[in-house]
């Protein structure tokens, strides 16, 4: 199954059962409603699916701002010390949000495929949302959940889309759409863009650095540049391509994954090992950075994943990079640029 059809598959699987408990204050029909979507966490991987269902559906769609330090500041402000980084800064762009939509878009993702589960912080993520010291508007919550069925699916496709219009042919039309601008996303990463790229419409950048670095983690991570300080532009700047997990195909980082003695159960944990196992097996770059937050349990198991991996496999050196809101730009650059030596080192 490619990533594409999981989300399509899961978008709604769960919504229409309980509509009004899914949904904080209900039904609403407006066809002028303004969605509000966080640019943040699942954006990177869903953006272009959400952002046109909802539109085809009549929905006004309004993304937050890129992330700063004073989305940072704003999402430490509100959230528990014990959260990640990625979690504070979604509620950073919640914040940023708040006051210009009538709503916020918060999917509830339990799982994304049969047997596997996501991080415990996405099922409950509206929840974390409304457990904030800020008034929000309404908060969407679809629950994706891959347990139910192929008819669960389209009756809760309709029942969804029934919020925002009464028109069955506005509703499916609206979704095929998305489906269509998902895949053609999709497609665009698999030929070598970035998530950013692909969404700002930008071109593809042309690989002439000596080195290629495979950048592994959640793509929240990976994509975030405010997040991982700007690392792709720094290590393009410094000569070196880049590859992310968006780049090879589903397949591929399933069965890469599968390679581990024991399956993991977190679905997107899976492609980030998947990642970084195929860029190991192939030599298909020079080195890996593994982006990772502090806090992270997945993330803290899945790095003893890959360096016992990286000494079986006697080849492409690995460096983990943890970031944190306290994270500082001139250790990072000092580690990345030791790192970069050493690569053109090793080539020589
Ligand atoms: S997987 Fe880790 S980094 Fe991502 S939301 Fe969960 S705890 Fe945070």
């Amino acid at each position: 199954m490619l990533i594409i059809e999981q989300p399509i598959i899961l978008f709604l699987l769960n919504v229409g059962r309980k509509r009004v408990k899914n949904f904080t204050g209900g039904c609403i029909h407006a066809v002028s409603t303004t969605v509000g979507i966080p640019q943040a966490l699942l954006y990177y991987k869903y953006y272009p699916l959400w952002d046109t269902f909802l539109k085809g559906l009549g929905a006004e769609v309004v993304v937050s701002n890129p992330t700063t330090k004073k989305t940072i500041n704003l999402g430490t402000s509100v959230a528990e010390n014990e959260l990640c980084l990625p979690v504070k800064v979604f509620f950073g762009h919640l914040l940023d949000l708040k006051d210009k939509v009538d709503a916020l878009f918060i999917p509830r993702v339990i799982s994304v495929e049969s047997g596997a589960y996501t991080c415990p912080k996405f099922l409950g993520l509206p929840d974390l949302a409304r457990a904030l010291d800020k008034p929000l508007p309404k908060i969407f919550e679809p629950t994706f959940n891959a347990r139910l069925g192929k008819r669960r699916f389209f009756e809760a496709l309709f029942d969804f889309g029934s919020l925002f219009t009464s028109s069955k042919y506005k509703i499916w039309r609206a979704w095929t759409a998305g489906v269509h601008a998902q895949k053609a996303y999709e497609k665009k990463l698999l030929e070598g863009l970035t998530p950013i790229e692909a969404i700002m419409g930008a071109e593809k950048h042309v690989a002439t650095g000596d080195l290629r670095i495979g950048i592994a983690g959640h793509p929240y991570n990976v994509s975030d540049p405010y997040v991982n300080l700007n690392l792709i532009k720094k290590l393009r700047d410094w000569g070196a391509d880049v590859a992310t997990e968006e780049m090879i195909p589903h397949a591929t980082l399933e069965r890469e994954a599968n390679r581990l003695p024991k399956r993991l159960f977190w679905s997107y944990e899976r492609e980030v090992v998947g990642a970084a196992f195929h860029w190991m097996q192939t030599k298909s770059v020079d080195g890996i950075i593994y982006i990772l937050s502090f806090a992270c349990g997945q993330d803290s198991l899945i790095q003893v994943l890959l360096e016992i991996e990286a000494k079986k496999q006697h080849g492409i050196p690995l460096m983990s990079l943890v970031i944190d809101e306290h994270s500082g730009e001139a250790g990072m650059i000092t580690r990345v640029e030791a790192f970069i030596d050493m690569l053109r080192w090793r080539a020589m």
